[in-house]
């Protein structure tokens, strides 16, 4: 290779077999707890081959697209090394998603899909049959038996006989890896694509010095490998950095696998930490965590009652929390705590400072740069970084009007932050989701902050308000057990937030939540505006009957 090649599945397999093939990759917390499954680097390695060269068989060549629709599984990782292996493009679709959502996304992805029976319950292979009979430039599918079920075979079923042996495919700098959907909290979900050499240093670093990693921890991201987090914090930062990583099928409410797999780097979304927050203490203090060395926390702001039950309840005030800030565009963290460097300061609640090679500015409306500590404005960032996002696939113009052309010179990410006066920074928000209350511009974290603190979860948004233009508007779900009237509630958060909130619904039983768990402030907007049959894209929402449940209880409003 010269300078500007790489072969990426080299890098996270080939180097460290050479060192240790003995040393655990992969190990698999299946849905049935105690069933753990460890696959050696020397392992993943062969299997990562042998998929290379029946993808190679099935005619994928260099560049082509291929769709993966598989619960975390080694296989599934095997498949994306498999395709950087060869050269070809992987497109990661979560394995819970329906058959007009995956359709959509072979739609762009065309040529092979791979697929897996998984799971207890999801029938993905007929969802899968569903969605290729919508796509004519499919060529193959491939399907691998997770459970011995029967299951509905209308296409080819292949068996791995393969050699163990693939040559890797030399690839330039910045050939595409993969393609990859966002979270579609916002809207429609954009395709971002990336690149291999950058993406895959970015990964690699963050990896080890946001989280503290060395060599011999065990790393446990519970983000679904179908996401953004899982491409770069389950699959390739940690096999890059030759770390044992665990890959979760599904996320952990049983006992306690951290206690039992000794896992040192916990990283999870708030609203897991917020669901077992509303559990109590009891529940985490009876596995032993001392294995336990950083938390991480990533996908919305972390409200600072979670913070400080992660920090001193499954911490037990001893592990630094890392609030990790970053994007599906950026491919890695961008801004959070760095435990790696002793003696920083971190506060509950803020991603504090941007990592080496990123430089955020503040932006205010008119486009003016905020140079001064102590303000909020648009997140943008000033210079490329490795990871960064080099297109949305099949539609650049989206990609240059949606990041680089509000902010000219600049890389806009869509959300809002504030900079202490100490230069730390705290995100306050989508901006899509700000609040002008009588000309105040308020940012849905800090009021979802406070009014966390007596309710398990809440999301704030905006509406049309006679008097100041727009008023904030808050969803509520109450701990378990509470008995509180709707009345006292109301009155008790209007005093807590200095009158800032001026309507309320009946409490739901929960919140409309993208798959990857973030709040769907977009729908609940809707609902509000009396809008409920113009709620837009709903490939992404987690549980409709959520939605159904807030139409009801805001008709029972009117
Ligand atoms: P879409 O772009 O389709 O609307 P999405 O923005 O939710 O979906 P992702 O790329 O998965 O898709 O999520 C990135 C977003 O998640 C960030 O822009 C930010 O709004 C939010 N986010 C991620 N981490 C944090 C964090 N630590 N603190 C606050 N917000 C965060
Ligand atoms: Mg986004």
């Amino acid at each position: 290779c010269n300078d500007s090649q790489s072969s990426l599945s080299v890098n996270c397999l080939d180097r460290h077999v050479h060192t240790a093939p003995n040393k655990v990759a992969l190990i698999w917390e299946k849905d049935e707890p105690g069933k753990e499954v460890r696959v050696t680097y020397r392992e993943l390695l062969e299997l990562t081959c042998r998929l290379g060269n029946t993808l190679k068989r099935q005619g994928v060549k260099r560049g082509d697209r291929v769709t993966i629709y598989m619960p975390p599984c080694p296989l599934a990782v095997a498949s994306m090394l498999a395709c950087a292996r060869i050269g070809a493009v992987h497109t990661v679709v979560f394995a819970g998603f329906s058959s007009e959502a995956l359709a959509d996304r072979i739609r762009d992805g065309k040529r092979l899909l791979q697929t897996d029976r998984g799971g207890k319950v999801i029938e993905l292979k007929q969802t899968v049959d569903q969605a290729v009979r919508a796509c004519p430039l499919v060529k193959r599918v491939l399907v691998s038996m997770r459970t011995e079920q029967k299951v509905p075979m209308s296409e080819l079923h292949e068996m791995m006989k393969e050699d163990v042996c693939c040559e890797p495919a030399v690839m330039e700098s910045e050939d595409l890896l993969f393609l990859l959907y966002t979270s579609g909290s916002t809207g429609k979900p954009k395709g971002l694509v990336h690149s291999q050499a950058g993406y895959l240093l970015y990964t690699a670093i963050t990896h080890k010095y946001v989280f503290d990693y060395h060599d011999g921890d065990i790393f446990g991201c519970v983000a679904d490998i179908g996401w953004i987090t899982g491409h770069s914090y389950v699959v390739y930062g940690p096999l890059c950095n030759g770390g044992t990583t665990v890959l979760f099928e599904s996320t952990p409410v049983y006992p306690n696998p951290v206690e039992r797999l000794r896992i040192n780097q916990f990283y999870g979304a708030p609203t897991a930490i917020r669901l077992l927050l509303r559990y109590g203490d009891e529940w985490v203090k009876r596995y032993d965590r001392s294995s336990l060395k950083t938390l991480g926390s990533v996908g919305e702001p972390i409200n600072t009652e979670a913070w400080e039950w992660y920090f001193n309840v499954v911490g037990d005030a001893r592990c630094p929390v890392v609030d990790t800030w970053w994007q599906t565009e950026t491919g890695g963290i961008c801004i959070s705590p760095r435990p790696s460097s002793p003696g920083d300061e971190i506060l509950p609640g803020m991603a504090m400072r941007p990592f080496f090679g990123i430089s955020p500015a503040l932006l205010d409306d008119k486009g003016n740069i905020l140079t001064q500590n102590n303000v909020s404005g648009a997140l943008c960032i000033s210079q490329a970084w490795p990871g960064m996002a080099r297109t949305i696939y099949n539609d650049h113009k989206r990609f240059l009007e949606t990041y680089l052309m509000p902010y000219p010179g600049f890389f806009f990410t869509g959300d809002g932050a504030y900079r202490t006066s100490q230069g730390y920074y705290q995100l306050t928000g989508r901006l899509d989701d700000v609040i002008n209350v009588s000309g105040h511009r308020l940012g849905t974290a800090e009021l979802e902050d406070i009014v966390h603190r007596a309710v398990a979860e809440s999301a704030v948004i905006g509406f049309p308000h006679e008097i100041k233009g727009e008023g904030a508007y808050v969803f509520i779900v109450l701990k378990k057990g509470t008995d509180v009237s709707q009345e006292r509630l109301s009155n008790e958060l209007k005093e807590l937030v200095s009158k800032k909130i001026h309507g309320g619904s009946p409490f739901p039983t929960r919140l409309p939540k993208t798959r990857s768990g973030k709040i769907m402030r977009r729908v609940l907007k809707k609902i509000v505006e009396d809008k409920a049959d113009e709620l837009g894209d709903l490939t992404t929402l987690d549980d409709h009957e959520a939605v159904e449940e807030i139409i009801e209880g805001h008709k029972r409003l009117l």
